[in-house]
């Protein structure tokens, strides 16, 4: 279950319709608490793909700025438990279906964040869906590497 609150939602939408015709994509900032994930930002970053209208690649300096600074290292006797960190990622389909594409079950900007969530827009049809990778997914390509998580709008906890 991944949580979101409705402004963040909203943030969330219209970026992602602003960005088209091209998929737009980024990181889900958030906590996770119980094993329900809690949504309470994003952070957009430039889609490299060769063909951004139909995939989306991070911008890999975008990228690991964003990542050195609000990854949660688990077990670091720093972390505040409260605190919000990395969750996951986020990415539109301007024209598709709110389910993984042939090129996202490949994405080394989804699979190599070793992240739990990430999120899918479907512009066209305002539909969205959020999966997590199963346990094996750095080990081999292909195969059953999403699982779908219900999305539920909630006023942040
Ligand atoms: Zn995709």
């Amino acid at each position: 279950m991944i949580a979101i609150d409705p402004n963040t939602a909203a943030a969330l939408w219209r970026y992602c319709t602003s960005r088209q015709p091209e998929e737009a994509c980024g990181a889900l900032i958030g906590v996770e608490r119980k094993g329900e994930f809690i949504v309470t930002g994003f952070f957009p970053i430039a889609n490299r793909s060769p063909q951004p209208t139909a995939s989306f690649q991070f911008d890999a300096s975008e990228w690991a700025e964003l990542y050195m600074r609000y990854r949660v290292v688990p077990g670091d006797p720093t972390e505040d438990k409260q605190s919000t960190g990395l969750i996951g990622t986020f990415h539109s389909h301007p024209a598709g279906p709110a389910a993984p594409s042939a090129a996202d079950l490949e994405s080394a900007s989804i699979i190599r964040t070793e992240l739990p969530v990430h999120l899918i827009l479907a512009l066209q049809t305002r539909d969205w869906f959020a999966y997590r990778l199963t346990k094996n997914h750095s080990s081999a390509l292909g195969g059953e590497w999403f699982i779908g998580l219900n999305i539920r709008i909630s006023p942040p906890a």
